[in-house]
């Protein structure tokens, strides 16, 4: 009987929980900020320190992985440091990230051009004294004429193509030669822009990208990492607390919201509130999770943006040897140049399938006199981001040695590494871009994708940041910066 009791009391109290709360959820253990951001990139750690350096610090961020950053990753390899994500600084006078760092005396200029000394071919019938000569030039500048890219209003490779063989024909080139020459510099482009295949980039949209003046190549003497450090005021001996304020390993699954209250779900089980929430994952992540994370679903508009937006794998390699053993004045890069029966001759001997073919160059490391760096794109770079360090070791070993091997002794590599971009739940490619299809939707980046979504249309709670929603400055850090930065200010000025 006393049993029977307790039994009744205990059920008396479960129900009396459900009834006062609605749910069984305890109210006083209710996380709940005024703001939560998703992802510790560059975008969600500028959205941070700006509400923190304006005393708004009811915050906290929620990092799926254990570090802040996310695309820019530096890493220690080799005799110093490594970047597996974002490298250089590109344009100086407004650039924010270069105005933060400049006084830090940080950064250098990088002499990046071209160097056609190092053009490498193993095929005889290339025609090369044309190659070195001013083509390169002629042929880089196709990519520079934003008049006339932007008239097109058609698929870079269209572009392309025609404004070449006008060059080509004007210039009585050979077509063997000019083959070869065309293979290389759209390999080039498509690593520079992130796109497999130009025929699906926008001629239109990618000229949108605004580039400030001054250097398009400025490197770190410290790694990318030091931009984090500084956002966040360490060498100021200020630091705003954005590290104590990150949940890490919070992976981030549903996003819903009713009223001006948001809820989030991760993966964990854990759940927190908020009345705004930043989103910052990469456009690769919301092409995968965009209609499953939000509740309610996204405006159609926005999916169809995410949808039609591009986004792509760019890798690198990094190889390192047990001594250098190109000549010092191999400054900057080892430009391969293939024609396309040399190409079929490599793939047919190849013992790892003949990818490297698709490696554009590699290039000479900062401070890291035995490591070059090569990048790969699309599929292949799939594929690389798969094989076993040794069969990545024997594929680079085997392109060096079907270009260099009669002019240098090659040394044995004694390490190497990859990024995994594409591999990487958490990013799901590396930059985004403009395509034909976003071009003649007119989606533009700006106007939907980055539009936030209002509670009665004014009180902005879910809002959108990340380098893909920024109109002018996508795919790099300074533009994944300014959106953090602007979704900061909305809510400050909301
Ligand atoms: C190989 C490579 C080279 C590049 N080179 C340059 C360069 O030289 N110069 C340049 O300016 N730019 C370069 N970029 C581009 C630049 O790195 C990016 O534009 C910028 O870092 C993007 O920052 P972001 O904050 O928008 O996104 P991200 O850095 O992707 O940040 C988003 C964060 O969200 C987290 N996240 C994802 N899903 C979830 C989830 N479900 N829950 C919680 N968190 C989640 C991620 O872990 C990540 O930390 C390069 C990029 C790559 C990949």
């Amino acid at each position: 009987m006393e049993k029977m009791l307790s039994l009744h009391f205990l059920f008396a109290v479960i129900l009396f929980t459900i009834t006062v709360y609605g749910n069984t959820e305890n109210t006083s253990t209710r996380e709940k900020y005024k703001v939560i951001i998703v992802g510790a990139g560059i975008s969600g750690m500028g959205a941070a320190t700006r509400l923190l350096s304006n005393n708004f610090s009811d915050i906290t961020i929620l990092e799926a992985s254990n570090r802040l950053g996310g695309r820019v990753y530096t890493a220690p390899f080799g005799d110093y440091l490594i970047e597996y994500g974002a490298q250089w600084v590109h344009g100086q006078g407004g650039n924010p990230v270069y105005e933060i760092a400049e006084p830090y005396n940080f950064l250098y200029i990088q002499n990046w051009e071209i160097i056609k000394g190092f053009v490498k071919h193993s095929d005889s019938k290339l025609n090369i004294s044309v190659v070195s000569s001013w083509l390169f030039d002629e042929v880089g500048d196709i990519f520079y004429n934003k008049n006339d890219m932007m008239l097109c209003n058609c698929s870079v490779e269209h572009y392309f193509t025609n404004k070449f063989n006008e060059l080509i024909k004007n210039n009585n080139i050979d077509q063997y030669t000019a083959q070869a020459v065309a293979d290389y510099a759209t390999k080039y482009q498509r690593i520079q822009d992130g796109v497999s295949n130009l025929d699906e980039e926008g001629s239109w949209g990618s000229v949108q990208h605004f580039q400030y003046n001054g250097s398009l190549s400025v490197a770190w003497k410290t790694g990318y990492h030091s931009f984090i450090n500084m956002l966040m005021g360490k060498y100021k001996g200020k630091e705003l607390p954005v590290e104590q304020k990150t949940k890490f390993n919070k992976v981030v699954q549903t996003i819903s919201w009713t009223g001006n209250e948001v809820k989030i779900c991760c993966e964990d089980g854990s759940h927190y509130f908020a009345d705004h929430v930043i989103v910052t994952v990469s456009l690769g992540v919301l092409k995968v999770l965009a209609k499953t994370m939000f509740n309610p679903s996204l405006p159609d508009n926005k999916l169809a943006a995410i949808e039609s937006l591009g986004f792509d794998v760019v890798d690198k390699i990094y190889i390192q040897f047990e001594t250098r053993w190109w000549p010092l004045d191999f400054e900057y890069r080892l430009n391969f140049l293939w024609s396309d029966e040399d190409k079929q001759r490599f793939k047919n001997e190849s013992k790892y399938g003949g990818w490297t073919t698709e490696v554009v160059d590699f290039h000479f490391v900062e401070n890291q006199p035995r490591v070059l760096e090569g990048w790969v794109i699309g599929d292949t770079a799939r594929l690389m981001e798969t094989l076993s360090n040794d069969e990545l070791t024997g594929a680079v070993t085997e392109l060096f040695n079907w270009f260099v091997s009669n002019e240098y002794s090659i040394s044995k590599p004694i390490n190497i590494t990859r990024s995994t971009w594409g591999s990487n739940r958490f990013i799901h490619g590396s930059y985004s871009f403009r395509t034909v299809k976003s071009d003649r939707l007119g989606y533009s980046a700006a106007n939907i994708l980055a539009e936030p979504l209002l509670f009665n249309q004014t009180n902005p709670v879910v809002l959108f940041a990340g380098e893909a929603t920024n109109d002018k400055s996508f795919a790099t850090v300074h533009g994944a910066l300014e959106t953090g930065w602007r979704e900061a200010t909305r809510i400050l000025s909301f």
